[in-house]
């Protein structure tokens, strides 16, 4: 079996998760495998070690899993990209639309110095709505999107298209 096959063994389709007709890619076993965390994370990591990046930016919360880990990997930093209400010091936010409804995602106003350069990280792009958003706030503080690292993307919801023009690698494409 292959790499790519391999690591898609370690993740669990949930019908109906968390709403009917949302088929949600369970990564917790392939956190929970020691060769499916670590190979993940230099796989994900190995795409950005020629060039890169300052800075590593994760999404609340499993963005976070990835992100620190492909941080560390790369010896940069990581800040946290969060939910409303997290944050303690004074941030910036931007709301974005969801199916139904919308959502917000905050960064601390002083999280980026000019002009460094960021790479984005979270386990899953769907629609791309939650990425495009993280990507809006790092760029609104001053950080430069060099590239958008992610385990999966789910191809059929037209998310990269979304996202625009910036390098996306997907570990795993469904
Ligand atoms: P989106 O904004 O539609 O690209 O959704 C991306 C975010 O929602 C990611 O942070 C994922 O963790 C989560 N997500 C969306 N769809 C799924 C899915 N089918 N399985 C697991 N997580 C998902």
């Amino acid at each position: 079996m292959g790499v790519p096959n391999r690591l898609k063994s370690m993740i669990r389709d949930v019908p109906d998760f968390p709403k009917p007709g949302i088929i949600f890619k369970d990564i917790t076993p392939l956190l929970a495998d020691p060769c499916g965390l670590s190979l993940a994370v230099e796989l994900m990591a190995n795409q950005w070690r020629d060039d890169r990046p300052d800075l590593v930016v994760g999404t609340e919360s499993r963005g976070f899993i990835f992100g620190t880990a492909i941080a560390q990997s790369l010896s940069c930093g990581f800040v946290p990209i969060r939910k409303p209400g997290k944050l303690p010091y004074e941030t910036r936010s931007v709301k974005y639309d969801l199916e139904y409804g919308s959502d917000e995602v905050q960064i601390h106003v002083d999280a980026i110095s000019a002009g460094q350069r960021v790479l984005m990280v979270d386990d899953l792009i769907a629609t791309g709505g939650t990425m495009k958003a993280a990507c809006e706030l790092v760029t609104m503080v001053g950080g430069e999107i060099m590239g958008v690292a992610v385990l999966i993307e789910l191809m059929n919801l037209g998310g990269r298209e979304l996202i625009g023009p910036v390098p996306i690698h997907a570990l795993l494409q469904y």
